[in-house]
């Protein structure tokens, strides 16, 4: 067997701590709560045993049935500009590992509030994230969902925080709609491969404002208010 993919805990902190310094110096990540959590949240816990050594390559990571693990500093950048803090309730969208939802809750879990939903709508995905949250530890705070999250979750609305880590071809109206008042939603936006942006929703008054943080790329949203899928074909 490969030693190198023997790599113990405190290697991985270590890792952690280098991946950190530079995303810190380059001006990525900027909150000590974020940065906290980063430390805390174990990346490789969240990847298939093949992919473990490469945990903290700042690059997206294939997680199995074609889908990815977002790179690191894209992550940080979508959790800074959530402005999370204790005690609020985040709807994630686009499950994947589960690494995105852990991060979250490592932010806004408090003794008596603090919730992240999370909805995947590929159900081993589902399985493979939630197993990782529990052995991670972040089963209290964490709940996922196996549906088409472009419809959001009504039944626990309203959110405080609505996270998507899969690109759309325009902001799902449910989820404007369970958005709470104020709250905060980051979402890519964009065509199928090319052209998305990440987009800063802000309710506040009634009054919805966007903010455009520059190009990015992503994986589709696929379901009723994303991306269309006809017969293996992906439109909108
Ligand atoms: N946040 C994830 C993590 O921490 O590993 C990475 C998410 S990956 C970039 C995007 C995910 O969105 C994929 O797992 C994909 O299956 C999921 N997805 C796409 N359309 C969806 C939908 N309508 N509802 C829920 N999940 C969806």
């Amino acid at each position: 067997m490969d030693g190198c993919l023997n790599l113990n805990k405190t290697e991985f902190e270590k890792q952690r701590l280098i991946v950190l310094d530079r995303l810190t110096r380059i001006r990525v990540v900027k909150s000590k709560n974020i940065k906290k959590a980063f430390l805390n949240v174990p990346r490789e816990e969240f990847l298939p045993e093949k992919l473990r050594i490469r945990a903290y390559e700042d690059t997206p990571l294939p997680i199995g049935w074609g889908q990815t693990i977002s790179a690191i500093h894209m992550v940080l950048i979508m959790l800074e500009e959530l402005k999370l803090s204790k005690g609020l309730t985040v709807l994630e969208i686009g499950t994947g590992s589960g690494y995105h939802a852990a991060l979250c809750a490592e932010v806004i879990k408090s003794d008596s509030k603090g919730c992240v939903y999370t909805i995947e709508r590929i159900k081993k995905l589902a399985v493979f994230a939630l197993r990782n949250i529990v052995k991670t530890g972040y089963r209290k705070w964490v709940r996922v969902f196996h549906r088409d999250g472009s419809k959001g979750l009504p039944e626990k609305a309203p959110f405080d925080r609505i996270l998507v880590t899969a690109a759309s071809p325009s902001i799902p109206k449910p989820l404007i709609e369970q958005l709470n008042d104020p709250g905060v939603m980051v979402i890519p936006v964009g065509g199928l491969h090319l052209w998305q942006e990440l987009i800063v929703v802000e309710k506040i008054n009634g009054e919805i404002k966007q903010v455009n943080r520059g190009g990015v790329a992503f994986v589709p949203l696929i379901g009723e208010y994303g991306f269309k899928y006809n017969n293996g074909i992906i439109d909108n």
